[in-house]
């Protein structure tokens, strides 16, 4: 019997794959170095675990309602306060599995069949993915290394057509790194204001910020902050990648399709989860400076190192923890005599020989670039990235 034919469009998530990849050849005994996970390679701290041991002790461990506790709602309604200047109420707030299930959600709630997702290149390889589930279409606007990787407010308005619906807007971006300032954001108001199109703002990478960058919201601007749909949650702030809690404000008739889909499709999200992002959101911010300035140490390492190999440009992206090095252009052959003619060869070629693995850019939109993730130790920094260096050393 026939499955569902959209799901021939769409492709399982790339890292994923790779990082199962990795493991793999890591247990056949190879010194694998892996670039590619896009989690903090810290413990989740211990007032924050504490707190879900206590949910347990306490027997917190029932279904609770679909969009979250109220607790936890208030939390977050006092963080976008005092955080980020935003004054939203517990109406405008939904709790989710994760921010990956925030975003399919939305997209859930603003689709209709063929509507329009304008979503600027880099990408999360997950967007176009989830807009093709929910039987959307993506628009993908690239962007280049000379405007930072950052949509402009004329390629927002060239994109924009009757069928938009939303567009995403991704700082800090994963895989770039960027970050946009807060003049940046206010080019886009004005196109976004005129064409009342929807905004997902994905902010999942707020607190990753380094040298001295303070991270801005759409959802800032009186203008359009009812269009703006912002997405968080704790899995990078925190290291709580496993605790699968994020979270969505907006105007409460978003937040009430985002209810009807969750409370079918899910129930809530883990009880115990949801009292320590609780504490997480509340609490001391003490170890996720500590978190920042150990990620921001290790981005200006591999910066450094990147930049000193012959053929690749690479920005020093003030976000997130990932690096986004561009190639000079492929037409190369390896010693091998295997042709290198994209970013997926390259990748190929790198793991291959060279035992280092890099996520290629061809997942993001970016077919020049391929992302190396710097959420592990400066040892394994300085390893993979001569590998890399000797990898481009004997193309030709
Ligand atoms: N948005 C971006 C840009 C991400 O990179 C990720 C995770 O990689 C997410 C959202 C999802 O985060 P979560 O683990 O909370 O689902």
């Amino acid at each position: 019997m026939e499955l569902n034919r959209t799901l021939d469009q769409v492709t399982p998530s790339l890292t994923l794959q790779l990082v199962a990849k990795v493991n793999d050849l890591k247990q056949q005994g190879k010194d694998i170095v892996g670039f590619t996970v896009g989690e903090p390679d810290f413990p989740t701290p211990q007032h924050i675990k504490q707190s879900g041991i206590d949910a347990i002790n306490d027997n917190f461990t029932r279904y609770t309602a679909a969009v979250g506790i109220n607790e936890l709602k208030d939390i977050i309604v006092s963080k976008l306060k005092t955080e980020n200047n935003l004054e939203y109420t517990a109406q405008n707030i939904a709790v989710n599995n994760g921010a990956k299930h925030s975003i399919s959600n939305v997209l859930m709630t603003l689709i209709n069949p063929g509507d329009e997702i304008i979503i600027p290149a880099p990408y999360w390889l997950s967007y176009p993915e989830m807009v093709t589930l929910c039987h959307g279409k993506s628009v993908v606007v690239p962007t280049t290394k000379d405007s930072g990787y950052k949509i402009t407010a004329q390629q927002l308005k060239e994109a924009i057509t009757p069928k938009t619906k939303a567009v995403i807007i991704n700082s800090p971006n994963n895989p770039s790194g960027a970050v946009y300032s807060e003049q940046e954001l206010q080019s886009l108001v004005e196109v976004i204001a005129e064409s009342g199109i929807w905004v997902i703002s994905d902010e999942i990478y707020e607190k990753l910020v380094y040298d001295g960058n303070k991270h801005f919201s759409l959802a800032q601007y009186p203008q359009i902050k009812s269009q703006v749909i912002v997405v968080n949650g704790v899995s990078k702030a925190y290291a709580m990648t496993g605790w699968r809690i994020g979270y969505i404000a907006a105007e409460p008739e978003i937040i009430k399709g985002v209810a009807k889909i969750q409370s079918q499709f899910t129930s809530s999200p883990c009880s115990i989860s949801q009292k320590a992002a609780a504490t997480a959101i509340s609490g001391s911010q003490d170890e996720v400076e500590k978190m920042r300035s150990i990620f921001e140490d290790r981005r200006n390492l591999a910066h450094d190192l990147l930049n000193k190999i012959p053929g690749l440009s690479v920005d020093k992206a003030p976000g997130a923890f990932y690096l986004f090095p561009q190639c000079e252009g492929y037409n190369k052959v390896t010693p091998e005599g295997k042709a290198i003619n994209s970013s997926l060869d390259l990748a190929d070629y790198m793991l291959e020989k060279h035992h280092v693995v890099v996520v290629p850019g061809k997942a993001f939109g970016c077919d020049l670039n391929f992302r190396i993730s710097y959420a592990t130790s400066h040892e394994q920094i300085k390893k993979g990235i001569e590998r890399i260096h000797n990898a481009f050393a004997e193309l030709r």
